[in-house]
C-alpha cells in the first residue's frame, strides 16, 4: 500500500489547523513543561469529519498489521479509537472482522470510605468525608476494564494516541495492553510533539501523522536565558495548565488574594 508521508503531514497540518487546534505562544503542558506549540487536540476531535479523516491516515498506516483492536486512553482517546476501529475495520482483508474500540482508563484506588478506615491513615481527620463519599486516588497507570482485558487477551493491538509530548500516557497505554496479555504491534498518534521514539514507549513501531518541532522545557530551563519565562512572554491560561501554574507562582510570592464585594 503506498502511503505519501508528506501529504499526511501536510492534511494534518491543515485540519488541525482549521480546528484551531494548533496554537502558538508560551504555554503550561499537563506534564508541566513549558511549550511554545500547543496543541489542543480535542479541537480537532469535536469535529468528527476531522476526527475520522486524521483516523483514516492512521488506520492505513496499520492495514497489513491484521489488528484486532484499537486502544487509545481515556477520555481524550476515545473519539480516535472509535474512528480508528471503524476504518481498520473497513480496511480488514478478511470479510466479517470487525476491529473492537476500546479504551484503557487510569487505574484508581478506594482509600477510604465514610465511616469506614482510611488506607492512608495519616489522612485521617484531613480529608472530612461525608455520607456515601468515598476517596479515591487516581493513578498515572492505565488499566483495561469493562471486560476489555479478555477481549485483547492474545490479540494484535495498535494504541492510538493524539498528541506525545512526554509520551507517559502512551507509554501506560502500551503497558496496560500488555499487562492485559494483548500483543501490541504499534502506536499510532496524530501529532509527535516531544521527539518520542518507539523505544521509549515500549513498541516496536511509532507512526506520527505529523512531528512537530516544538521548545519543550522545564520549568527552570523556561526561567533561564532563552526561555519564554525569561523573556517575559504572558503564560496563556486559556489551555493546558498555564492558570495552574500562574496560580502556584504567585501563591509563593505572597501576592494571591481574595476580594469580595464589587468588580
Ligand atoms: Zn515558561
Amino acid at each position: 500500500m503506498h502511503i505519501n508521508y508528506d501529504e499526511d503531514a501536510r492534511s494534518t497540518g491543515r485540519l488541525l489547523d482549521e480546528s484551531k487546534a494548533v496554537m502558538s505562544g508560551h504555554f503550561v503542558g499537563v506534564s508541566g513543561k513549558h511549550l511554545n506549540t500547543y496543541v489542543a487536540k480535542d479541537r480537532g476531535t469535536r469535529l468528527a469529519t476531522v476526527a475520522s479523516e486524521l483516523c483514516r491516515m492512521l488506520a492505513l498506516r496499520f492495514a497489513d498489521e491484521a489488528i484486532d483492536a484499537v486502544v487509545s486512553p481515556a477520555v481524550g482517546g476515545v473519539a480516535l479509537s472509535q474512528w480508528g476501529g471503524y476504518h481498520l475495520t473497513r480496511l480488514a482483508r478478511s470479510a466479517g472482522k470487525n476491529v473492537l474500540s476500546l479504551y484503557c482508563e487510569h487505574e484508581q484506588q478506594v482509600v477510604a470510605t465514610y465511616g469506614g478506615d482510611y488506607v492512608f491513615p495519616e489522612l485521617d481527620g484531613a480529608v472530612k468525608l461525608q455520607p456515601g463519599e468515598t476517596l479515591v486516588v487516581i493513578k498515572p497507570s492505565f488499566v483495561l476494564k469493562r471486560g476489555f482485558a479478555a477481549d485483547i487477551s492474545g490479540r494484535r493491538v495498535v494504541v492510538f494516541e493524539d498528541v506525545l509530548t512526554t509520551g507517559a500516557s502512551a507509554a501506560a497505554s502500551v503497558s496496560a495492553v500488555q499487562a492485559a496479555g494483548g500483543i501490541v504491534v504499534g502506536v499510532g498518534v496524530l501529532v509527535n510533539g516531544g521527539s518520542v521514539t518507539a523505544d521509549k514507549l515500549g513498541a516496536p513501531r511509532l507512526e506520527a501523522l505529523l512531528t512537530v518541532d516544538r521548545k519543550v522545557l522545564t520549568e527552570e530551563e523556561c526561567a533561564a536565558k532563552g526561555g519564554m519565562c525569561y523573556d517575559n512572554i504572558p503564560v496563556r491560561t486559556d489551555f493546558g495548565h498555564g492558570a495552574h501554574f500562574l496560580a502556584k507562582q504567585f501563591t509563593s510570592l505572597g501576592r494571591l488574594r481574595v476580594e469580595s464585594g464589587g468588580q
